[in-house]
């Protein structure tokens, strides 16, 4: 058991950050296989939907919008206002249950498939990375190799189409906000007549830029209370990603004179859990068993994240 304890000093510290507190770029390599491919034509679906909607109008209101500024919201084309309000604290009430039934089930689904970060990071701004620069390692070396013109021709290439898909973004973003028209009034109409909504623009379109070309997988360990808070929702049957510090630790290359840990023994003295198998029956099967939502409740003050996170490797 010691031997184990030993081996888990990853669990200190997060793999983006140095001893310095620096941050450790990362270059993942490209993915490949059946449920990557299902997850970039699902996420093209997403964003269809999302540059299609705010041109989508129901009786005059627009398909979906959130005025914050005029407390004015429409879901499919109806309307919401303040007096409605009591909808709201309902459907978070709502929302707040079944997203914590839903991720102790489904794990980070949400994270790999819908989320719009993980869509727009990993199906656009990514794949344009993969195009330009090319694999993981071929980003690594670039980024030590000195400026040369290639360099800078890439680099400025890629900025370049990082910045205007921001700028799309942000703007699609504000007709989400604002509506439409009163986006398209921006971009028709003299600057000095929307002030107000061209500087909101340039926030918008900096913080998407910020974001998607050097916060990246910062958001989710950062950033986002839905990632924080995932630590202490998922139980060892959660259907999940995860690391496998047995197989993982100690880093770094096999070497003759260096033990290994005796995974194979350490897993068979663990207790028996279903692999992580992404599947529809394995999807139904989870949740029919009610008994992982009862053990969920039962445990729910002992679930520390260390407890979730033992749960999680085996
Ligand atoms: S942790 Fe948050 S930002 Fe990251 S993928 Fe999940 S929901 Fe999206």
């Amino acid at each position: 058991m010691e031997f184990i304890e030993d081996t888990e000093s990853y669990r200190d510290h997060i793999a983006t950050v140095d001893q310095e507190g620096k941050r450790i770029w990362m270059y993942p390599k490209k993915p490949s296989g059946r449920f990557y491919n299902y997850r970039t034509w699902v996420s093209f679906a997403f964003l269809v939907l999302f540059l299609v909607f705010p041109f989508i109008k129901v009786n005059g209101s627009q398909f979906l919008l959130f005025d914050v500024i005029h407390r004015r919201f429409v879901l499919f084309g109806i309307l919401f206002t303040p007096q409605d309000f009591y909808l709201f604290g309902l459907a978070m009430l709502t929302m707040f249950v079944f997203i914590i039934l839903f991720t102790v089930v489904y794990g980070r689904l949400f994270c790999g498939w819908v989320c719009p970060q993980t869509v727009f990071m990993e199906m656009v701004f990514r794949k344009i990375e993969y195009w330009i620069e090319g694999d993981g390692n071929d980003q690594r070396r670039l980024n030590s190799a000195p400026w040369t013109s290639d360099k800078i021709r890439k680099k400025t290439l890629k900025h370049l189409i990082f910045f205007v898909i921001a700028v799309v973004v942000a703007n699609y973003f504000m007709a989400y906000i604002i509506g439409t028209d009163e986006v398209l009034k921006i971009i028709r109409e003299p600057v000095e007549m929307h002030v107000g909504g061209f500087i909101g623009m340039l926030i918008f379109s900096g913080i998407f830029y910020g974001v998607f070309a050097f916060l990246r997988e910062q958001v989710c360990t950062t950033i986002c209370p839905y990632g924080r808070l995932q630590g202490v929702l998922l139980v060892k049957d959660s259907i999940v990603v995860a690391y496998d510090f047995i197989r993982g630790e100690p880093r770094g290359k096999l070497k003759n004179n260096v033990p290994r840990i005796p995974w194979k023994a350490f897993r068979s003295k663990m207790p028996s859990s279903p692999p992580v198998i992404v599947s529809t029956a394995n999807f139904v099967s989870m949740f029919a068993r009610r008994a992982l939502i009862s053990e969920m409740v039962r445990n729910w003050n002992a679930l520390t994240a260390r407890h979730v996170l033992m749960h999680v490797t085996w």
